[in-house]
């Protein structure tokens, strides 16, 4: 079984051809609809009195919403702009809302999960909640930089707690204050985490573990319109595919590395969520095809 905890989110996010607005999105939820393509997992999150009915009925269609607890608040917004390169986004605002005083509570039907994603959220919440757990497997978690800038010491221990951490390029270099990415990783290793995937955008992953490192390229892609959740359904494509296999060797973790890519290809193809919610399994499943066949040499 498996756990996505972390951000529901409305997001504001401006692209260089359009605004969307009050979008459905959030780390967590952009993970958890991604996962769900291999497994459907549960989610633990909090929302406020403004998140709309139709928001939640696509979060039930996906995912176990046991752990979706409804608050008086309102939901935690994010809003972002892209350059005009669609490579860089600039956060403008972060209301935590409701997130701000949430105390997560693992439900009864989901303690017995081993697989669990601690995505974007606040670093002492996921370090506290992964202890809630009976026999966790396999964790992950991610972190962005409006954590790393104001909870940095929170964040370096969260990635003592878990198996694994995927982090953007960018978000590495912050937090490590170096510019190399090798080193990057081995400092993050250093804290306590067995693997570390840095994800650069439309330049693919590099997944770190003992001194082995895998690049992986992205899924080459044309058109793309809209980056936000690449991120978290690279991760949530990974879990999934993990969770699904019910396994942790080696060769699964590389290969969950490609269908995290792949997720994330999807993503970004289209506004907010839409890449992801009008997917079917067998694209997914063609598109990773085609991805083995774009790297054979
Ligand atoms: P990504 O594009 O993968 O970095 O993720 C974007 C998602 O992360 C958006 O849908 C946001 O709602 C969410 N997000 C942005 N900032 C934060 C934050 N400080 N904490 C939790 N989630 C966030």
């Amino acid at each position: 079984m498996l756990t996505v905890f972390g951000s529901v989110a409305l997001d504001t996010i401006r692209t260089p051809s359009r605004t969307l607005r009050n979008a459905l999105g959030g780390a967590a939820t952009y993970a958890a609809v991604s996962a769900s393509f291999f497994e459907r997992p549960g989610l633990i999150a909090v929302i406020g009195h403004d998140f709309p009915k139709k928001y939640q009925a696509i979060l039930e269609r996906f995912v176990n919403t046991r752990g979706v607890v409804h608050a008086s608040g309102r939901t935690f917004r994010y809003d972002g702009s892209y350059d005009s390169t669609l490579s860089s986004r600039k956060t403008n605002k972060t209301e935590l809302n409701v997130l701000g005083g949430f105390k997560p509570i693992v439900p009864e039907q989901y303690r017995k999960s081993e697989f669990v994603y601690l995505a974007n959220n606040d670093p002492a919440q996921n370090t506290k909640i992964i202890g809630e757990f009976d026999r966790v497997k396999f964790s992950m978690c991610d972190t962005i930089d409006f954590w790393i800038s104001t909870k940095r010491s929170d964040v370096i221990k969260m990635m003592g707690v878990v198996d694994s951490v995927v982090i953007n390029d960018e978000e590495a270099r912050l937090l490590t204050k170096t510019h190399n990415l090798i080193k990057a990783a081995k400092k993050i290793m250093g804290w306590g985490t067995r693997f570390v995937i840095i994800k650069k955008g439309e330049h693919g992953s590099l997944l770190f573990y003992d001194d082995v490192v895998f690049p992986s390229p992205a899924f080459s892609l044309e058109n793309i319109v809209d980056p936000t959740g690449a991120g978290d359904s690279f991760a949530g494509g990974m879990v999934g595919y993990l969770a699904s296999r019910n396994s942790t060797k080696l060769s699964a973790i590389r290969e969950a590395a490609i269908y995290g890519n792949v997720m994330g290809s999807f993503a970004v193809e289209r506004y907010g969520m839409a890449g992801l919610v009008n997917l079917k399994r067998s694209q997914i499943l063609e598109r990773f095809r085609r991805y083995k066949k774009m790297v054979k040499f």
